[in-house]
C-alpha cells in the first residue's frame, strides 16, 4: 500500500524480528506490559515522535480498549478500528448483547441485563433461564470471569466469587447470566465495514478446539453446517454492523448447538485466526482494514466474496503442550515449515527471546488445500518439519488433535480437546 510502518517494542523485545520488517521502530518502556504495551501515554508519545498518522492496535493489549481508542482520536490520529463509542458498546458484554438482540441477531438466552444485587432476584432469573447457567463478567475477556452453576444452591456463592474476581481483573463488578450450553461448537462470522455504510461478511470460522476457553486450532469453512444457515447469519451480522455504525474488521462469536446459533460476544479488532479466512477467500483482510481506517471505500462487494477450498490454523505456543505450562526462554533453533499450501505468520527468529511477560503465542501455521483432508495432511507434514529448540512448543498437542478420529470427521464441540486429554 506504500505506507510506512513504525513498530513498537518493550525492552524485553528489543531483538524482535518484526522490528526488522518495519521501516522504523520505537522502544516504549520496560518489559512489564503495564509499563510499555499497556501504557497509552507511552504509545502516543511514540506515535508523535515517529510522525505517525494512524495507530494499529494489533490483537492484544489495548486493541479493544475504548479509552485508548478515544485518546488516539483526541490526539488527531486515526485509530485502525471502530470508533471508541462502538468499542465501548461492544466491549461491555451486557450492552453488546442488548444491541445485538435489538438488531435481530440470535443470542444465548439469559438475564436481560446486569444481575441485581438481591440474591433472591438472581435466583428467580436463573430459574427462569433454567440450569445449568453460566455467570459471566460484563467486562470479561480472554476466557476469564466465568463460572458454571449446575444447582441453585451454588448460585449465590458463584455470583459472589465471580463478582469479586471481575472487579479485581476488569475493574467492573457487573455480571450477567446465560444458559450454559453443554456441547456447543464455537462458530464466528468475520465482518468488514467501511465508513460509507458498506458492511460485508467474509464467511465463518470454526474455533471449537479450545483449552481453558482459549482457541488452539481454527478452520474455515466450518465442517457440516448448511451453507444457507451460515449465509442467513452472515447477512444478519452485516445488517447489525450497519445498524450500530461499525467500521473496520470485526468478529461476531456464536455458540452453535442443535442447529441453532447464539451470539456470545463481538471482537472489535482483527483476530489471531483471521488468516484462515484470508486463505479461503483470497482477501487481504488487514489491507481492507487499513483502507477502511483511511476513510476509503471497501474494494469489494458481497458478490466478490467467495470461499474456495479449506484452511486450518494451528497456534504454536511456547509452552509444554500437554500441560499448557508456559515455556519462555531463548530460541536456540528456529526453523519454520514451508511448501505448497503452508503459511507461517510469526514474529520469531533464531536466537530471539520469548519473554515471560506476554502471551505464549509465537507462530501461526496455516495449511490450505482443496479440502479438509488435504489441509490436515499438509498440517501434519508442516508440524513434523518445524524445528524449535530452547523453549518447549505445543506441536505434539496439535498432532494429537489432528490424529483424533472425531476431529478428522469434523464438527466436534468446544469440550472435545479437554475430554480427549482426559482419555474420554
Ligand atoms: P471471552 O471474552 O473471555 O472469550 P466469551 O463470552 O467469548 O468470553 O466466552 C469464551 C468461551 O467460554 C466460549 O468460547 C465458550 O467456550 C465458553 N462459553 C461462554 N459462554 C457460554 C455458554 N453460555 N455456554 C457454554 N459455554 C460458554
Amino acid at each position: 500500500m506504500g505506507l510506512r510502518a513504525v513498530a513498537v517494542c518493550s525492552e524485553a523485545d528489543r531483538g524482535g524480528a518484526w522490528l526488522e520488517a518495519a521501516d522504523d521502530s520505537v522502544c516504549i518502556g520496560p518489559g512489564r506490559a503495564s509499563e510499555s504495551y499497556l501504557d497509552a501515554d507511552a504509545l502516543l508519545l511514540a506515535a508523535e515522535v515517529a510522525g505517525a498518522d494512524a495507530v494499529h492496535p494489533g490483537y492484544g493489549f489495548l486493541a479493544e480498549n475504548a479509552a485508548f481508542a478515544a485518546k488516539v482520536e483526541q490526539a488527531g490520529l486515526a485509530f485502525i478500528g471502530p470508533t471508541s463509542d462502538v468499542i465501548r458498546l461492544m466491549g461491555d458484554k451486557i450492552s453488546a448483547k442488548a444491541a445485538m438482540r435489538a438488531a435481530g441477531v440470535p443470542c444465548v438466552p439469559g438475564s436481560d441485563g446486569a444481575l441485581p444485587a438481591d440474591p433472591a432476584r438472581c435466583a428467580e432469573i436463573a430459574d427462569e433461564v433454567g440450569y445449568p447457567v453460566i455467570v459471566k463478567a460484563a467486562g470479561g475477556g480472554g476466557g476469564r470471569g466465568m463460572r458454571v452453576v449446575r444447582d441453585g444452591s451454588d448460585l449465590a456463592a458463584a455470583i459472589a466469587t465471580t463478582r469479586e474476581e471481575a472487579f479485581r481483573a476488569f475493574g467492573n463488578a457487573e455480571l450477567y447470566l446465560e444458559k450454559f450450553l453443554e456441547l456447543p461448537r464455537h462458530i464466528e462470522i468475520q465482518v468488514l465495514c467501511d465508513n460509507h455504510g458498506n458492511a460485508l461478511w467474509l464467511g465463518e470460522r470454526d474455533c471449537s478446539i479450545q483449552r481453558r476457553h482459549q482457541k488452539l486450532i481454527e478452520e474455515a469453512p466450518a465442517p457440516g453446517i448448511p451453507r444457507e444457515a451460515i449465509a442467513a447469519l452472515g447477512e444478519r451480522c452485516a445488517a447489525a454492523c450497519r445498524e450500530i455504525g461499525y467500521r473496520g474488521v470485526g468478529t461476531f462469536e456464536f455458540l452453535y448447538e442443535n442447529g441453532t446459533f447464539a451470539f456470545i460476544e463481538m471482537n472489535t479488532r482483527i483476530q489471531v485466526e483471521h488468516t484462515v479466512t484470508e486463505q479461503v477467500t483470497g482477501i487481504d483482510i488487514v489491507r481492507e482494514q487499513l483502507r477502511a481506517a483511511l476513510g476509503e471505500r471497501l474494494s469489494l462487494t458481497q458478490r466478490d466474496v467467495r470461499t474456495k477450498g479449506h484452511a486450518i490454523e494451528c497456534r504454536i505456543n511456547a509452552e509444554h503442550g500437554f500441560e499448557g505450562r508456559p515455556s519462555p526462554g531463548r530460541l536456540t533453533q528456529w526453523h519454520a515449515p514451508g511448501g505448497p499450501g503452508i503459511r507461517v505468520d510469526s514474529h520469531m527468529k533464531a536466537n530471539a527471546d520469548v519473554p515471560p511477560h506476554y502471551d505464549s503465542l509465537i507462530a501461526k501455521i496455516v495449511a490450505s488445500g482443496c479440502d479438509r483432508a488435504e489441509c490436515i495432511a499438509r498440517m501434519k507434514a508442516a508440524l513434523a518439519e518445524m524445528r524449535v529448540a530452547g523453549v518447549a512448543v505445543n506441536t505434539g498437542l496439535h498432532r494429537f488433535v489432528l490424529d483424533q478420529p472425531a476431529f478428522r470427521e469434523g464438527g466436534v464441540s468446544i469440550h472435545f480437546l479437554e475430554r480427549a486429554l482426559q482419555g474420554e
